[in-house]
């Protein structure tokens, strides 16, 4: 399967709603598709972070710059021609966890193709329906925050995950107790909290919440085994868990309880596949997070939840969701709070032309 040509393709569109977490705002989503073409098939990736390094430090502009500068050039000099070459590759140039994701992504894709299959099959993953889980960003006050919980809740989510920083915790838990009783809750602290909030995080026990998620910030791995050490809460790393090595000293150092696993973050599926394996391996579960990515993204995370160690609902959403529009057809749908993939080779989901020429801003192609 001989690569013959590279496309990226940046797109941004506007969010429903602004999103906010502890680091910032967001208002538009940024993707840069990564379309690989070999032999009469296209396969796509997406390299996805957040404008203005808002979860990490890499940016479209830093994404873009090292995919067309070092992967790209890296990847036609191996001739590369499959997902385990382009791993090869990878693992060499390091780099840039989203742009890696973006151009493994695509190869996975294209074999899956290749090879008649839907992506799942190649992942080990299996024909299920996926879980959804809604997650809400820090609002303006709390009857926004019950206002969007209840309106998204009648979609049949089936988790809600809140967004928390300090003063913004129990009150905000109180209520959504008071007005939607047990229901599956989470929260999500983006490393907002420090290790003198421990005897205040062990109170979020009182909540019965099935996680929190990286309540200190990323590398402090001691931090997080002190509060699971202390709190009954199960603890989960995002931010910290970045990579295989991590997430071992994290299960050795007994950081977390769970780990949240983003295609993005640990630089594309195979890396995610080995993550997800080492957990199995310590009976340890996981769950598929996201940035959250453009259909692409989202579509394959999908694929990625169906592996058997996925055992929460994962944070991928209607495309609606977030998105006044999205770079896939189908668009994404939850119903009853499931997620169905459609019948198909690859992602399943087909880039939709028309959105992406709508959306594009900028656009290079790379021959070998
Ligand atoms: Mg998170």
């Amino acid at each position: 399967m001989k690569v013959e040509r590279i496309t990226l393709t940046h797109v941004r569109i506007p969010l429903v709603k602004p999103f906010r977490n502890s680091n910032g705002e967001v208002s538009e989503k940024d993707g840069i598709l990564v379309r690989v073409d070999a032999g009469g098939l296209a396969g796509t990736g997406e390299a996805s972070p957040m404008s203005g390094s808002f979860y990490f430090d890499d940016t479209p502009a830093s994404v873009w710059k090292f995919l067309t500068e070092r992967l790209i050039p890296a990847a036609f000099a191996a001739k590369v021609d499959s997902v385990a070459s382009v791993n090869r590759v990878l693992e060499r140039t390091g780099g840039s966890p989203f742009a890696r994701a973006g151009l493994e992504t695509a190869f996975w894709d294209l074999e899956a193709r290749a090879a008649g299959k839907p992506l799942y099959e190649l992942l080990g993953g299996y024909n299920v329906p996926v879980e959804s889980g809604l997650a809400v960003g820090i609002t303006t006050g709390i009857p926004a925050l019950i206002g969007t919980i209840e309106k998204y809740l009648a979609e049949g989510y089936k988790r809600v995950k809140i967004k928390i920083q300090p003063g913004w915790d129990v009150g905000p838990l109180g209520e959504i107790r008071q007005r939607f009783g047990d229901i599956p809750l989470m929260v999500d602290a983006n490393g907002a909290y420090a290790r003198e909030d421990i005897p205040h995080l062990c109170s979020l026990d009182a909540f019965g919440l099935v996680m929190i998620e990286q309540p200190f910030p990323g590398n402090d791995l001691r931090g997080h085994a002190d509060l699971q050490m202390k709190i009954r809460t199960p603890v989960c790393l995002d931010e910290g868990a970045e990579d295989v090595a991590a997430v071992r000293r994290a299960i050795r150092m007994k950081s977390c309880r769970l780990v949240n696993i983003k295609i993005q973050r640990v630089g594309g599926l195979a890396n995610a596949i080995a993550v997800h394996d080492l957990c199995a391996s310590v009976g340890m579960s996981v769950w598929a997070g996201t940035m959250p990515e453009l259909g692409i993204g989202g579509a394959q995370t999908l694929h990625l939840a169906t592996l058997p160690n996925f055992s929460y609902p994962t944070d991928v959403e209607s495309s609606a969701r977030w998105f006044i529009d999205d770079v896939i057809e189908p668009l994404i749908t939850v119903r009853e709070g499931m997620i169905s993939i459609p019948a198909g080779t690859g992602n399943c989901y087909e880039p939709a032309e028309a959105a992406i020429g709508r959306f594009r801003i900028a656009e290079r192609v790379f021959k070998p």
